[in-house]
Order: C-alpha cells, then structure tokens, then sequence
C-alpha cells in the first residue's frame, strides 16, 4: 500500500476588516479579514482539519484572532460599505 499524505495551508482574503491604528507598528490602514484553512491531503482528497479566522494588519503582518460570528459579521459590514449600501 502506498499512501500519499500531505498539509496545505489556503488563505482566502474576505476584504477590509477596518481602518485602524495598529499597536504593534502604529502603522493606520485597512485591516485585512483572512479566513485559513489547513487541508490534510490525503489520496489526493483535501480534508479540511482547521479553520481560523483573524484581520491582518497591512503593515507588519500581525494577526488578531476572531470567531466565526465576528467574521462573517464584519464580512457583511465590509460588503455594505464596498456596495455603498446602509
Ligand atoms: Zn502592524
């Protein structure tokens, strides 16, 4: 038997999570919300084993975790002010 075991990691970029000042860098811009999934490749067939949600900021890369209602809330938040929608 031969098995063909693998990890990948996928990052989906779910748009602007807020503008704000960072307190690692100071650096102010748009946050980024990012949703990761880390697939074990397993025969070829992903299964996805982990999903985490965080905002990024722009400037250093530091991450700040979320839960899933806080990111797909503020998923729809941003969707609105891209839409010009209120
Ligand atoms: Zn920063």
């Amino acid at each position: 038997m031969f098995f063909f075991i693998g990890m990948h990691n996928s990052f989906k970029d779910c748009g602007a999570e807020g503008y704000h000042t960072c307190t690692r860098c100071g650096k102010v811009g748009w946050w980024r919300l990012i949703k990761e999934t880390t697939w074990l490749i397993l025969l070829f067939i992903p299964i996805p084993v982990r999903v985490r949600y965080y905002c990024q900021c722009p400037g250093c890369g530091g991450t700040s975790e979320m839960t899933k209602q806080e990111f797909e809330e503020a998923v729809r938040q941003g969707r609105k002010e891209n839409d010009g929608e209120i």
